[in-house]
């Protein structure tokens, strides 16, 4: 049997079925899966076959069973075998898995020799991504093998009938691992439940508490202490990228948050993610420096015994943001936690079960009525995509932001966890090491690798570097095909992808793109038009640069004297100067297609924000001042006739420009902006004649501009698809650039 069928309890599973039907035979572990032998009748088999898979435990899932009948060998009883090593590790490393509630029970039980332990774990829940070296999954291959377990511990290990049957992490406050309080300097506190209770009151005091937890450590602070908070966002180098909260029970969510049903139960799932939701408008139980201006707030709940506990001594929402600096990888080790996040956090509550690699918390919005993972890490990493065919084993090295990696073999990608952006060496050194952790998990060698087009992507360095075979893969083909493996899509199919940056085909920065993709290769078939970054990269942080821009392209040179424009106005006169010199000569001031831009653009344009404090805030600013409600028309605009045909946003520009000046609302004006971007979407969606509709690219994390293309485009009776499990950012790109990679071609 071969799928998510190890560290789930399945061997007991078949241990229980077998003995129940009296049959003989074993059941072992191997790095493809799960084989069984069974011994009994043919018709008695049959039956055995059938309830293995009704009857599979509720974290499992089978994606393929190969069966055969050999002759007799008359043996008695049935067995759990020791695990085979040999063969491809094709089997799946299940996601780390929130604490199931049979566990929280004992460890809220007084009477339970877990109570209070903050690592009890059982086959249904616990650690196991985070702490797996190597295929497969057996204690000796886990950091949990530095324990060894107790008596009842090992009884429980061993015992078919038990839930801890062959739990790995199994372990218990005898025999497993302990919990310590340090200050920066490495001086112990307290040690066990009184370090617990020692950090839940310096928590409840104002202090920021580093927490050693299943994928990495969090900066844990109370998110009602205004204080606290701006402490933490000064540590962490933080301006105003909003913080995500953990919350003491759902309950104590609905008191901050609107919580749909779906989004009750994804708060409460296995994969327990931050969840995006929209806040009461009244509550004013967070700090406002908690998600300064934004209508939202990430909010998560415990997910290890040890959250629920702290949790539990608390009573109120805590902040609970990663360990680390701004644009680093998360710290999972304690004397480099210490080293990095002294001056930030004064505690550190740690503990000496060692994390094999770092996984972040998963960020979650619904979309569309189902989920949209827009990060993609703990819960969800690192379970593969299914692919058609098979192929020898390659590699992906992703794109520049929000970098993934993946490897391909067999029929199988997987696909690792958020890595970051590959801005700092820190950030560098773990993309190297999630590729050398993956390879070496699943013991493959890739033979060839995919990257970007972008020749000076740090990513795509290392590709030429690697010796391997190179397949360059565009950008914004490798968001569409993404979305496609992702929906088990066959071309042909119509792109739409809109992102901020990738590389274009023509050298030119492309992001507002349309690809009709066909069976080995794409077409750009159209685009957003064309204008000017003045400063270049520096536009991706100033979105009155892309205003200038545009308003150059649509108005000409005198647009900059508008003094009734708001981003001119945001200049003073000599830069505005060198804006115009750089925007006339072309110097400097490369041209992008990007609807990430002009989302930019259009948000300075309504005097919104004219510098970003993180990646997006224009965009998100644009998306919620929005009034959707009741402002359901949109501007002109126009499509030329050439190939590829150009999507001009000039009649729309000046409709805009004509609104703020009658003083219409940013909330009218936000509406018929998003509106008249779906509405290009659906003419040129008529245009392309193809019935399948892709939309990707960072621009559709924007929950009102995917669900209005979706509807639009349904309404149009044409078949769109968005992304669910596979974020539509750039963390998508290593995926989508395996699938390039296995067409072999652009
Ligand atoms: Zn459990
Ligand atoms: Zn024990
Ligand atoms: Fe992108």
């Amino acid at each position: 049997m071969r799928g998510a069928v190890q560290g789930v309890g399945f061997r007991p599973a078949v241990y229980r079925l077998a003995t129940e039907m009296g049959l003989a035979g074993w059941v072992i572990n191997t790095p493809q899966g799960v084989t069984i032998e069974v011994e009994g009748t043919a018709a008695v088999l049959g039956t055995f076959l059938q309830r293995l898979e009704a009857d599979r435990p509720p974290r499992s899932s089978i994606q393929g069973v190969e069966t055969s009948y050999l002759d007799p060998t008359g043996c008695s009883g049935f067995e759990i075998r020791h695990s085979d090593a040999a063969g491809a590790k094709t089997a799946i490393v299940l996601p780390d898995i929130a604490t199931c509630p049979d566990c929280l029970s004992e460890v809220f039980d007084p009477a339970n020799r877990r109570y209070r332990y903050p690592f009890t774990n059982c086959t249904n829940c616990g650690p196991r991504y985070s702490i797996i070296d190597a295929l497969p999954y057996d204690r000796p291959n886990t950091t949990m093998r530095a324990f060894a377990m107790c008596q009842q511990c090992r009884c429980e290990y061993e015992d078919p009938r038990d839930r801890r049957f062959h739990a790995q992490p199994n372990a218990c406050p005898e025999c497993g691992p302990r919990l310590e309080l340090r200050r920066a300097d490495g001086g112990v506190v307290a040690i066990a439940d009184e370090a617990l209770i020692a950090a839940a009151r310096a928590i409840a005091g104002g202090t920021t508490v580093a927490v050693k937890g299943i994928g990495g450590f969090h900066l844990i602070a109370d998110a009602r202490n205004h204080d606290a908070v701006r402490r933490l966002r000064a540590g962490k180098h933080r301006e105003e990228k909003p913080f995500a909260t953990m919350f003491p029970s759902v309950a104590s969510v609905r008191d901050v948050c609107e919580v749909s049903p779906v989004e009750e139960r994804l708060l409460c799932s296995p994969e327990a993610p931050i969840v995006l939701l929209r806040r009461l408008e009244l509550a004013q139980v967070i700090a406002p420096s908690v998600a300064p201006g934004n209508p939202y707030l990430g909010v998560l709940l415990p997910y290890a015994p040890l959250h629920h506990l702290l949790m539990a001594e608390l009573g109120f929402p805590a902040v609970a943001t990663s360990g680390n600096l701004s644009d680093e990888p998360i710290c999972t080790d304690e004397n480099d936690a210490r080293h990095r996040l002294a001056g930030i956090a004064d505690l550190f509550l740690v503990h000496n079960r060692a994390i094999a690699r770092h996984v972040d918390d998963s960020i979650v919005r619904i979309m569309a009525g189902r989920e949209l993972v827009l990060r993609r890490a703990r819960g969800y990493a690192p379970m593969p995509q299914q692919i058609p065919g098979g192929t020898e084993p390659v590699l992906a090295v992703g794109a520049h932001l929000k970098n993934t990696v993946a490897i391909a073999t067999g029929n199988q990608v997987f696909t690792s966890q958020h890595i970051g952006d590959l801005e700092t060496a820190e950030a560098y050194a773990a993309f190297e090491d999630v590729i050398g952790s993956l390879t070496r998990m699943y013991d493959v060698e890739p033979r060839r690798v995919a990257c970007d087009l972008h020749p000076d992507y740090l990513s795509t360095r290392y590709a030429f570097r690697s010796g391997l075979a190179v397949t360059p893969v565009q950008h914004h083909y490798a968001h569409v095909l993404s979305c496609m493996a992702e929906n088990d899509l066959a071309a042909p199919a119509l792109g739409v992808a809109w992102d901020g940056t990738g590389y274009g085909l023509d050298g030119t920065v492309w992001g507002g793109e349309f690809l009709r993709v066909s069976q080995h290769s794409f077409e750009r078939i159209a685009h957003l038009r064309s204008f000017r970054l003045p400063g270049g990269e520096k536009a991706v942080r100033e979105p009155r640069r892309s205003a200038l821009g545009l308003l150059f392209e649509a108005l000409g040179s005198d647009a900059l004297d508008r003094m009734d424009l708001a981003p001119v106005n945001a200049f003073p006169k000599e830069d505005r100067e060198t804006m115009r010199a750089m925007l006339q000569a072309g110097l400097n001031a490369p041209l992008t297609s990007s609807a990430g831009r002009l989302f930019d653009a259009v948000a300075s344009l309504c005097d919104l924000r004219h510098v970003s404090r993180y990646e997006g805030q224009a965009a998100m600013e644009l998306e919620f001042a929005l009034d959707g409600r009741t402002v359901m028309d949109h501007y002109p605009f126009s499509i030329g006739t050439g190939t590829p045909a150009i999507i001009d946003w000039a009649p729309m520009i000046l409709s805009l420009i004509e609104d703020l000046r009658r003083g219409a609302t940013h909330g009218a004006i936000s509406a018929k902006f998003h509106n008249t971007l779906v509405e290009t979407i659906v003419s040129v969606t008529r245009m392309a004649g193809l019935e399948r509709v892709v939309l990707t690219g960072g621009c559709f994390q924007n929950k009102y501009l995917c669900e209005r293309a979706v509807d639009r485009l349904t309404g149009e009776r044409f078949n769109p698809y968005w992304h669910r499990r596979i974020p539509p950012n750039d963390g998508g790109i290593a995926l989508g650039q395996i699938m390039g990679l296995l067409r072999g071609t652009n």
